[in-house]
């Protein structure tokens, strides 16, 4: 019940949450200066006419803007374009609290600086400049029209100094606080390249450019997470070493380039053949390192034979290969807690095996 209450009130969005707490921050501030209104009303100072019409316009004015903000994102009311009505609003009550709060007037003036600091959060620097200026041609109307209607109370030369005070104020407020808003966004911006650049820095730390399999490097550290995980369940893992056969006469027949070709179709064709928990690394050259997580030999040979088979389709387009790509590979069971250095070596014996036997084959050791 509470929490229903509280997400129609502050809604769950935290965004929209925050902006409602500074707009709520704001609703006391107007509260506290409504109770320094009416104190000057007490005292004798004040216009108690005028200071009733500005409570209700004010307290008015706050419960709207908080339901404004609380359905802006449904509206698609931008923060900036809120911040732009809400310091027009500030502005009307500051201009009519200056006209009826009698000889304090002049600290009304303050609030005006802070309402400037606060747009600039979320106004963009145009907007602020236009609502400085705004500020200072509506004070500067405000104390004329007082002073030539009431110089009793607002005589010329007070209105004068303040005006000439407040527009100073407000005007290097505005190009300081303008400075500062710059420099926010510039590293905001600086952030966002950082992270683009962290991330480019992880894909090319893990990721082999050429058939975009992973590399050796990252290979590694995923076999040594694997030797680190203690009290998992014993279960098979098998690995394989595959070399490509005879690869070096495509280089020198085709060219490099053609070579390349077929390591990048080699690695996407083995690489079709795999479940998302193997991992299938560039461990050298035109050699790889196969990890199947979970599987038996058996099981591993016969992916293995599906694998050999799919790379057999292999045909590369403006390359008359004069046979099929075919690999040799060397297939090993891990043992309970052997490191997998000696499981790799193990693989590659296995693999010299196949080679010295003709082969595309794959040998399990
Ligand atoms: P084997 O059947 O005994 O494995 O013979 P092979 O010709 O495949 O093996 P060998 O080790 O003699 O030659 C491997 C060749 O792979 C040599 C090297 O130039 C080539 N190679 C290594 N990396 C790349 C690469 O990134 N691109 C290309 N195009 N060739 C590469
Ligand atoms: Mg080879
Ligand atoms: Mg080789």
């Amino acid at each position: 019940m509470l929490h229903k209450l509280s997400v129609l009130l502050l809604s769950a969005d935290p965004r929209l949450r925050r902006l409602l707490g500074y707009w709520a921050g704001s609703g006391l501030f107007y509260l506290i200066a409504i109770g320094v209104l009416h104190m000057q009303v007490r005292a004798g100072s004040a216009s108690a006419h005028g200071a009733f019409l500005l409570t209700w316009f004010g307290v008015a004015g706050v419960l709207f803007f908080f339901a404004l903000v609380r359905v802006s994102f449904a509206l698609r009311i931008a923060p900036w374009q809120l911040a732009v009505m809400q310091a027009l609003f500030a502005l009307v009550c500051n201009i009519g609290a200056y006209a009826v709060i009698g000889p304090i007037r002049g600290a009304t003036l303050m609030v005006l600086l802070v309402v400037m600091v606060f747009c600039t959060f979320s106004m963009r620097p145009r907007a602020t400049l236009g609502l400085c200026a705004t500020a200072i041609g509506a004070l500067g109307l405000s104390m004329w029209w007082l002073a030539e209607h009431d110089p009793l109370h607002f005589p010329a030369q007070v209105e004068q100094m303040h005006f000439a005070i407040i527009s100073c104020s407000l005007i290097a407020v505005t190009l300081l606080t303008g400075e500062m808003s710059k420099l926010r966004s510039r590293m905001k911006q600086q952030k966002q390249e950082l992270l683009a650049a962290m991330g480019k820095i992880r894909t090319l730390a893990t990721v082999d450019e050429l058939t975009s399999l992973v590399n050796r490097r990252y290979m590694n550290e995923v076999l040594s997470a694997e030797e680190r995980r203690h009290g998992a369940p014993a279960q098979a893992l098998c690995i394989a070493l595959l070399d490509i056969d005879f690869f070096k006469s495509v280089n020198d027949r085709h060219g490099h380039d053609a070579g390349d070709s077929v390591l990048r179709t080699f690695a996407a064709a083995a690489r079709a053949e795999l479940r998302a928990v193997d991992v299938l690394a560039r461990w050298g050259g035109e050699e790889f390192l196969l990890m199947l997580p979970a599987t038996d030999v058996a099981e591993a040979a016969l992916v293995l034979r599906r694998m050999a088979e799919r790379v057999r389709a292999i045909r590369i387009a403006q390359l008359d290969m004069e046979r099929e790509v075919t690999f040799s590979a060397g297939l090993v069971q891990r043992h309970a807690g052997e490191p997998f250095a000696e499981t790799i070596s193990r693989a590659d014996k296995a693999m010299y095996r196949a080679k010295t036997s003709g082969r595309n084959q794959v040998v399990t050791a």
